[in-house]
């Protein structure tokens, strides 16, 4: 049974989604990390996908989908939960397609719900771990060691696209192409909408009683 987070950059999705993930046993598929692995290494899916990354363009839907697709097929066994994808109806119903070939069902969606000004706060305190990818705020969720990850260590790196531009770009993308996906998911009955400027606590509570 898969989930998914819908919502824009600094939203919260990351934190909660660790949590689900060492609490519920879910399988944390993030697209922005597949897509920052492959332009790290370099690949030619890489090589293609990063000016948006520079941008906060969104990628194009066939180079993530195939991304995609294969990392659900590695982890079929496990409740996915997708976070950054789908981000626009074409790849909803992708993300459709391929849960119905895994023989699985998508049991909830979340809409983390937040202001835009809100999210311009967060996101220019934000660190992420190298390593884990567990996200920390300077201001309202620091690490206990400057610069080094409370689970495992790894070095805290601010992300090259949380800069005030690209930052613009995500955001409009969000509002524009992905936000819409709320409709569509609540037509169906299967749309939770969070309100996600509580403290993580609460929020984690809105979720789970929701699962
Ligand atoms: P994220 O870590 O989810 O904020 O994603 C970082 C960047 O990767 C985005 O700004 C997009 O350029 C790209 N990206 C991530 N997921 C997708 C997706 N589902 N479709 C298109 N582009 C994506």
């Amino acid at each position: 049974m898969h989930l998914i987070f819908l919502g824009p950059p600094a939203c919260g999705k990351g934190t909660q989604a660790a949590i689900l993930k060492k609490e519920h046993g879910y399988y944390h598929l993030s697209t922005g990390d597949l897509i920052r692995k492959e332009v790290t290494a370099e690949t030619e899916l890489g090589r293609k996908l990063k000016v948006c990354i520079e941008t906060g363009a969104l990628g194009a839907s066939e180079i993530v989908n195939e991304l995609l697709k294969k990392d659900v097929e590695n982890h079929r066994q496990m409740g996915i939960l997708f976070d950054g994808y789908p981000r626009k109806q074409d790849q909803a119903e992708f993300l459709d397609s391929v849960i119905k070939e895994n023989g699985s069902v998508l049991k909830r969606v979340f809409y983390f719900d937040i202001d835009a000004n809100e999210l311009y706060k967060r996101i220019l305190g934000r660190i992420t771990c190298n390593d884990c990818s567990i996200v920390y705020n300077l201001q309202t969720n620091p690490p206990k060691e400057e610069g080094i990850c409370d689970c495992c260590k790894g070095q805290l790196v601010r992300r090259n696209d949380d800069n005030e531009s690209v930052l613009k770009n995500r955001i409009q993308s969000f509002f524009e192409e992905t936000a819409p996906l709320k409709g569509f998911y609540q037509k169906r009955g299967i749309l939770t909408v969070i309100n996600a400027i509580a403290p993580v606590e609460l929020v984690t509570e809105q979720i789970i009683s929701a699962l």
